[in-house]
């Protein structure tokens, strides 16, 4: 693999950079798959290679899957579940045809909500929107 600091090339099994002495864990500079330089820090995929950067999980971002599941069911329906994973989009869909359609929509949304909870909490659906794994 590659330094993601320096873009030396390093040991695959190496924790720190003989290079620059950075984690091999730090660092967004460069592709770790083949030491190609990163231009947008921000992006998903190594324009050069096509591999997936993968972002380390913050465990205090970790969604829980209990949660995502018991907000589905009982509150899926104003999409509280999906804000609380980052589906914005899915959410406000959820929540505005809920309160726009005077009460129609509502119990659709809900049983949507309920299906979406009911996924979360059986491990069907098992990461929130940044594809981060959901904690148990
Ligand atoms: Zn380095
Ligand atoms: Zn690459």
């Amino acid at each position: 693999m590659y330094c993601k600091n320096c873009g030396q090339q390093i040991d695959d099994l190496a924790v720190v950079c003989v290079h620059c002495g950075v984690s091999t864990d730090m660092g967004n500079k460069f592709c770790k798959n083949c030491g190609a330089p990163v231009s947008d820090p921000n992006a998903a995929i190594c324009t050069n290679c096509g591999c997936a950067f993968v972002k380390p999980v913050n465990p205090t971002d970790q969604k829980s899957k209990l949660v995502a599941g018991l907000l589905g069911i009982f509150l899926g329906g104003l999409g509280i579940h999906n804000f609380y994973l980052g589906f914005t989009k899915r959410a406000l869909v959820q929540l505005l045809v809920s309160l726009l359609t005077c009460g129609f929509g509502a119990p659709i949304m809900q049983i949507w909500g309920l299906i979406e909870g009911i996924f979360y909490l059986i491990g069907k659906y098992n990461v929130d929107a940044n594809g981060n794994p959901l904690s148990e």
